[in-house]
């Protein structure tokens, strides 16, 4: 997908710092980060949102969400816990209209969320 953030960091033409990769999926350090932990996960092929997650190969879904307590336990949140998070369009606070799911660790979350 052209002019997308994350097709070009999933492609390598923007860098990241990366925190796990497959053939299908990567996951880096966000930016701007919310936690002392704190990645985004995503396909490598572009799907905009939750709204569009029937379009991808559940196997590559399966991938995402197995890589979670894998990336968490190798960076020693798992034990105490962390948040995964999904924005979905303008209501949900997506600003990277590339799905992602956000992984966040190393603090004690609030509830309910802002
Ligand atoms: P969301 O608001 O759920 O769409 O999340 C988008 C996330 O992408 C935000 O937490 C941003 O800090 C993060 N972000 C934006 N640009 C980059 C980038 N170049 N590298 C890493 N994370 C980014
Ligand atoms: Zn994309």
């Amino acid at each position: 997908m052209e002019n997308c953030l994350f097709c070009k960091i999933a492609s390598g033409e923007i860098q990241s710092k990366k925190a796990y990769e497959s053939k299908n999926i990567l996951a880096f350090h966000d930016i701007t980060p919310q936690a002392p932990f704190h990645v985004l996960i995503i396909p490598k092929t572009h799907i905009s949102s939750m709204n569009q997650i029937g379009d991808l190969d559940p196997e590559i879904l399966k991938e995402i969400l197995q890589s979670i307590p894998k990336i968490a336990d190798e960076n020693g949140i798992a034990e105490k816990g962390y948040r995964v998070v999904n924005n979905c369009g303008n209501f949900g606070g997506q600003t990277v209209n590339h799905i992602h799911f956000h992984l966040l660790g190393g603090r004690h979350m609030k509830w309910p969320p802002g």
